[in-house]
This record gives structure tokens, C-alpha cells and sequence, in this order.
């Protein structure tokens, strides 16, 4: 299967999800079910800032918490392996991904309202985080991103399928 490429309807935010992170994501999803799980999207910016590619994932710190509808995703050991990256690779934080168990990947007003907070969250430096939800279960997965720019409305972004065009995302 190829890589997930997300766009914003005019185009101005572009995310790519490469195969093998979102195969290591939905292992985790799958061992943490039925209850939500989640982490950290890790990677690095085309030179214009347009476009961000997802280059790794942390899993759930150890001191995340979570049942069948909720996840609070802990902090232990995030600043450090963030700082690492940082010097070691030029790979930063580009935001948050979790889990709904069964349920659809679309956001909930607390998921916009945590995001909200991040993209104005001095220690993350991160003015325009991504989430990435995944729905549904195994064999039915689903997947939806959004840019949540400082101080501003949050853009859902479309998936983009090879011929260019966006179309609604199949199970996969
Ligand atoms: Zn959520």
C-alpha cells in the first residue's frame, strides 16, 4: 500500500504518512484495544513549511492514562527524546495521534481544545500541530488529519489519492 498524503482543501498544508508508520501505529491501536492509545507524530518540513513528513512516532509515554473513550497522553520522557532527535537527526515535533477504538476518526471537542493548547505551547514549538485520529478497528481502519494553526480554526485535510485528486479514504 502506498503512503497517506493528507491536503488542505486550498492546498496550503500538506502532511505525508508514509506505510510503515501507520502499520507500527495500528499494531499499537490493536494491542490497546479495546481502550484508546496514542503518542506522538515526530518528523521534519519541506523548506517552504507546506508540507510536513511524518518520519517516526513515539508510542504512549508511561504515565498516559486511558479507558474506551479517552486518552491523556503523559509527558515522561518526551522532552528528552525530542531534544535528541532534535540534535541528533533534525527531526522535530509535528504533533499528536490517538486512537478511537471502534469509533469514527473524527475529532472531539476535547481533541481540539488539547491541540488548541499545544500550538500555543511555548515548550513545543509547534505553531501548527497535526493530529492524526485513527477510527474503527482492526481490517477497518480509518483515518482522519487536521492542522490546527495558532489562534485559528482548525483545517481538516483530505486524502489525496495518486492521481492528485482528494477522495473519502476506504477502510484499509
Ligand atoms: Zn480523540
Amino acid at each position: 500500500m502506498n503512503d497517506l498524503n493528507f491536503t488542505s482543501e486550498n492546498q496550503n498544508f500538506k502532511v505525508v504518512i508514509p506505510n510503515i508508520v501507520l502499520d507500527e501505529i495500528q499494531i499499537l491501536c490493536k494491542s490497546s484495544y479495546p481502550n484508546e492509545t496514542g503518542g506522538i507524530l515526530i518528523g521534519f518540513y519541506n523548506e517552504q513549511y507546506t508540507s510536513a513528513i511524518i518520519s517516526k512516532f513515539m508510542s504512549a509515554p508511561p504515565d498516559s492514562k486511558s479507558g474506551p473513550t479517552w486518552f491523556v497522553r503523559g509527558i515522561n520522557g518526551v522532552k528528552k527524546k525530542l531534544d535528541q532527535l532534535w540534535y541528533k537527526k533534525n527531526e522535530y515535533y509535528i504533533g499528536e495521534w490517538h486512537y478511537h477504538p471502534d469509533s469514527s476518526s473524527t475529532l472531539s471537542n476535547q481533541d481540539i481544545k488539547q491541540m488548541s493548547e499545544i500550538s500555543c505551547n511555548e515548550n513545543y514549538k509547534c505553531p501548527e500541530p497535526v493530529l492524526l485520529i485513527v477510527g474503527g478497528r482492526y481490517k477497518s481502519w480509518e483515518y482522519s488529519t487536521y492542522v490546527f494553526p495558532k489562534n485559528k480554526k482548525f483545517i481538516q485535510l483530505d486524502v489525496v489519492d495518486e492521481f492528485g485528486g482528494s477522495k473519502e479514504l476506504d477502510s484499509r
